[in-house]
């Protein structure tokens, strides 16, 4: 996070332990990973997840119980997740129109959502391309 110059955070440790990652870790994955780096208690990664979700940095994928990076930081849309149920792996997308249409939705009904996300479970086009191959 943007802390003080060169001092990580733990919310540092956890953006750059979840982005070597190609799926979305769980806390505890994320936890086990760092213990070497210091970070020793499920409550410091739960901490610094909902930091990094406020800040927009991280989603949450809840069929999954896992965390994953946002692909492009920033944008205030209802992103997409496609989940593939064969490999793990999940690709975001961020559609302005759909976007659109779900606030239009919340406003109809005076609801306010927090840190929304779609997901849509089936297989990639990898995993498509190499069952194809069998
Ligand atoms: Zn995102
Ligand atoms: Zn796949």
């Amino acid at each position: 996070m943007a802390g003080r110059s060169g001092r990580r955070t733990h919310a540092d440790r956890v953006l750059q332990h979840l982005r070597r990652q190609t799926k979305p870790l769980s806390a505890y994955q994320i936890l086990e990973g760092l213990r070497g780096e210091g970070v020793n208690a499920a409550t410091t990664v739960y901490r610094a997840l909902e930091q990094l979700l406020s800040a927009g940095r991280v989603h949450r994928i809840e069929s999954l119980n896992a965390w994953t990076v946002c692909c492009n930081p920033n944008h205030t849309e209802t992103p997409v997740f496609e989940i593939c149920e064969h490999c793990g792996g999940v690709t975001e997308h961020v559609d302005a129109r759909l976007a659109e249409s779900i606030t239009a939705l919340s406003n109809l009904s005076g609801f306010k959502p927090e840190h929304p996300v779609i997901e849509i479970r089936g297989r990639c086009g990898a995993c498509r391309a190499d069952s194809q191959t069998i």
